[in-house]
């Protein structure tokens, strides 16, 4: 998609602090960490929302997850673990309509999110 953020990241046209990456997915620190980890692993296949999944993503779902926790254990989560979050349009606060799961860790988190 053309005017997708992520999508130019994914093609080379917009720079990341790349994690990893493979065929399939794309690992990065996020622009503007809200803990000492935070990066966000997307699928380089555009999908806007997890709303817009179907049974037919369920392998990359499942691959995305796992992606996201392999590199959470590299960067030295695995131990006392973090979170992993996909938000979802308006009310999730979704601001790049781009599938991606961010990855935060490094400090305890809050329970409820606002
Ligand atoms: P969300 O609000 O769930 O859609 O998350 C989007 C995330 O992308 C936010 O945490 C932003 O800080 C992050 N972000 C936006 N632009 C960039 C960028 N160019 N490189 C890395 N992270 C970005
Ligand atoms: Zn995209």
């Amino acid at each position: 998609m053309t005017d997708c953020i992520f999508c130019k990241i994914v093609s080379g046209a917009l720079p990341c602090a790349k994690i990893y990456e493979d065929d399939e997915m794309l690992a990065f620190h996020d622009i503007s960490p809200q803990a000492p980890v935070h990066f966000l692993v997307v699928p380089k296949k555009h999908i806007a929302t997890i709303m817009d999944c179907t049974g037919a993503d369920s392998g990359l779902l499942g691959r995305l997850i796992v992606c996201a926790q392999n590199r959470a254990v590299e960067l030295g989560l695995g131990e006392k673990g973090g979170r992993f979050i996909i938000n979802c349009k308006e009310h999730g606060l979704q601001t790049v309509p781009h599938l991606h799961i961010h990855v935060l860790g490094g400090r305890v988190m809050g329970w409820p999110p606002g």
